[in-house]
């Protein structure tokens, strides 16, 4: 088995280790690991993917069983036409634990107001009796994939009233699961926090326009942790300024990195993070590389199995 590094190179030592410590765990023997520099990877097995090269030619790979994407939004990489093999993204624990935390942290910092103590300490004693509590404060999470319910599951497991929002519709205890376009208002009406954790698809890109920011109570905040593309980034600026989204804190961008002169940097309701919500931690990573191949050698269906008609 023959095994293709093909992602950042600063991280190619660590990859290579940790791979081949997994895979011997997974009684994988005989296996070798190249990365692009070296010569004679015609017959690669499996390719481990990041996107550096938009023209990636992968069909000089006549060998090949899949690509392991390390990331799990894939949209650069699924309309690459010399893919024939299953493109699988990345599903494992690191990246949603990350996305968790992120999520969970500024839901938080929204549901307790925390920017108006710690950017406002200016010697004045302002005692507010209304803080609400978790039950009180209405989340929707668009996106229930491998990501977005889990944060789901984390704000309802914390006590927030949490419903969701999908393609195909899901059941789960405690959250109001909607799906469809059709859906997407009643999800978005009465939402004080809206989390988006949608792919970029052509069905997504632009969702969040001037329309269905109109549907947003009044006062609502959002969190984009998806795509920046779906998100029309006048329509969310107008939307600010006419108060109806009262902040919003976005770590993804149409264009990354966000160019300097955007109006998000200086705009003080919103907070700019530099798509660091959830990174591809090489150790966890590999976990889910390897367990898939197993389940290959297996002759099991791969873990995060890319759909190309959905586009994710
Ligand atoms: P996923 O497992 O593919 O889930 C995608 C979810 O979106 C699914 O629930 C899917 O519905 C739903 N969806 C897709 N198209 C839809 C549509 N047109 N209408 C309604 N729902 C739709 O993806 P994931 O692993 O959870 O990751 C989600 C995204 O997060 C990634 O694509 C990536 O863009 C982003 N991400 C960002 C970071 C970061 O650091 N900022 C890190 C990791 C991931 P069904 O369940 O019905 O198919």
């Amino acid at each position: 088995m023959k095994i293709l590094y093909s992602a950042k190179e600063d991280e190619w030592e660590i990859y290579q280790e940790l791979l081949d410590r997994k895979l011997s765990d997974h009684g994988f023997t005989g296996f070798q690991i190249f990365r692009e520099t070296d010569t004679k990877i015609e017959d690669i097995d499996f390719v481990i993917y990041a996107p550096k090269n938009k023209n990636e030619d992968f069909s000089r790979y006549k060998h090949l069983k899949a690509i392991f994407s390390l990331w799990a939004g894939i949209e650069t990489i699924i309309s690459n036409e010399t893919i024939d093999v299953p493109l699988i993204k990345m599903v494992d624990e690191g990246l949603t634990k990350g996305m968790i935390e992120w999520c969970s942290a500024h839901t938080l910092r929204y549901h307790l107001n925390l920017d108006h103590h710690i950017k406002t300490q200016d010697g004045a004693w302002c005692f507010n009796k209304n803080q609400l509590l978790a039950f009180e404060r209405n989340i929707s999470v668009l996106g229930l994939g491998n990501i977005g319910m889990e944060v789901a599951k984390s704000l309802r497991d914390f006590g927030f009233s949490v419903s969701g929002w999908s393609a195909q519709k899901k059941f789960e205890p405690g959250i109001r699961c909607y799906s469809g376009e059709d859906a997407l208002r009643e999800t978005l009406e009465g939402a004080d926090i809206v989390i988006c954790l949608l792919p970029e698809t052509k069905k997504t890109i632009g969702l969040l326009n001037k329309e269905t920011f109109s549907y947003f109570k009044d006062g609502a905040k959002i969190i984009n942790a998806g795509r920046g593309s779906l998100i029309d980034d006048d329509a969310l600026l107008n939307s600010i300024e006419n108060g109806k989204i009262s902040h919003a804190t976005l770590d993804v961008f149409s264009e990354e990195p966000l160019p300097q002169k955007h109006l998000f940097w200086s705009n003080k309701n919103v907070t700019v993070t530099p798509h660091i919500a959830a990174i591809s931690r090489p150790d966890t990573c590999v976990d889910s590389i390897a367990m898939n191949i197993a389940r290959y050698k297996k002759g099991k269906d791969f873990v995060g199995l890319v759909d190309n008609d959905k586009g994710y």
